[in-house]
């Protein structure tokens, strides 16, 4: 978005307003909670916070920005504690979400949202905002479908996004019989189980002498001066621009795995573990999580699969010809020799055969199909084939995954011990 020095004055106004109801009413339901642990009705948040306060002196000001902006500012504090207790109860998945922070002044992104009452999209493509005006847009795309909400942004590097949310319908692609195995790695990018390799980037390597330029101008400018500020912005930009290229070398790689591929299989790295140690910095820069997060969402959309196989799966230590298990190997070593079979593989294609292997043998198991021959690599947890298991053949139930004579074995991804 590019409004201009009048509209970019009202858009912070209305960020101004909409972090104070947010807090506002943060601090109301923390001291309820506090309290009587009660949990106040957004209805009466809304009304104590936006409309009693601005009959106030010390709030009035709230009166001069959308109503719309500050109701959605309410409705988000809502949501990030849905999303809070759903993450305690176990409802939501993913990595566990803290409760609710206040917002800041100095917080280097803002946001805010208006629902479908608070704008419009004009005939001429400019974007009507309550209170604000008809904004200067440039589309990045055309709107599949009626918006049901915009979201404002400005981002460290003083650029304004809209961000629309669409409903659209699943777009599934004629289906093929391709699968793929792919192994991430740092010093290639990706290497695939049919030999195709991707380089990786290093975006942020590449860029580094300049964004070191940009800080170390930033940090010469004297605190809190207007030169300081411009600088900040620099740095901010040249990151930003690290962060665009990145993002849009992947949504080319993804697309195009999606286009090829009915099924992608990949394994499931310990990015956050990962980044702890002294590869960070290439492990940020390599961008696994979105890599894996835009393969889904993909997936998803144009009806494929993406399976993800076990972290503690060995697939660079077994032979993916002949299914030995050949013992751990330091990551120096680049190609080995199968000690069974004589077969000499290179260490990541290895892997990657080894996580298409895994991966479909897997889908054959969730299908509740047969697995068939020469799929499967050692593992803990051994499929039983249909009529073996002593429950089968009396309740009619799929044969679940067990271990020797019933003993219940641990399953793909709930391995305790080495947590
Ligand atoms: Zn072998």
């Amino acid at each position: 978005m590019y409004p201009t020095v009048g509209q970019r004055q009202s858009l912070a106004g209305t960020f101004g307003c909409a972090r104070v109801v947010y807090n506002d009413a943060l601090t109301m339901r923390k001291a309820a909670w506090k309290t009587d642990r009660s949990r106040i009705p957004t209805g009466v948040l809304a009304k104590s916070v936006i409309t009693d306060a601005k009959k106030t002196d010390a709030r009035s000001w709230l009166g001069s920005v959308s109503v719309d902006a500050l109701q959605s500012s309410i409705r988000d504090l809502d949501t990030a504690y849905r999303n809070f207790f759903d993450s305690l109860s176990g409802k939501r998945a993913g990595r566990p979400v803290s409760l609710p922070r206040f917002k800041s002044r100095k917080d280097n992104r803002q946001s805010l949202r208006f629902s479908r009452n608070g704008f419009r999209i004009r005939g001429n493509g400019k974007l009507n905002l309550a209170r604000i005006g008809d904004v200067r847009v440039k589309w990045s795309r055309a709107l599949p479908a009626d918006p049901s909400s915009v979201t404002i942004v400005l981002d460290p590097s003083g650029r304004y996004f809209a961000s629309f949310v669409v409903d659209i319908e699943p777009d599934h692609l004629a289906e093929l019989d391709t699968e793929v195995g792919i192994d991430l790695g740092l010093t290639t990018y990706a290497v695939m189980s049919d030999g195709t390799v991707i380089d990786n980037p290093r975006f942020l390597r590449k860029a580094e002498k300049k964004l070191k330029a940009a800080q170390r101008a930033l940090s010469r400018k004297a605190k809190g001066s207007r030169n300081r500020a411009k600088a900040r912005r620099k740095v901010a930009r040249a990151h930003a621009r690290v962060a665009d290229t990145r993002l849009d070398w992947l949504h080319k790689q993804t697309t195009g795995l999606i286009r090829e591929n009915q099924a992608i299989y990949l394994e499931d790295l310990n990015v956050r573990g990962l980044a702890r140690t002294r590869l960070a910095k290439s492990v940020h820069d390599a961008g696994w999580s979105t890599f894996r997060r835009l393969l889904t969402e993909k997936a998803a959309r144009y009806g494929r699969h993406v399976g993800i196989i076990g972290r503690y799966e060995p697939t660079s230590q077994v032979c993916s010809t002949c299914e030995v298990l050949d013992g751990p190997k330091p990551l120096s070593i680049r190609t080995w020799t199968c000690g069974a079979c004589g077969t000499s593989h290179d260490r990541d294609l290895n892997a990657a055969r080894n996580i298409l292997a895994a991966g479909r043998a897997d889908r054959l198991n969730a299908c509740g199909g047969p697995v068939g021959p020469g799929v499967a690599i050692p593992r803990r947890a051994r499929p039983v084939e249909t009529g073996t298991h002593r429950n089968a053949g009396r309740t009619g139930r799929k044969p679940r995954v067990a271990g020797a004579a019933g003993i219940p074995v641990l399953q793909r991804g709930e391995d305790v011990t080495r947590r």
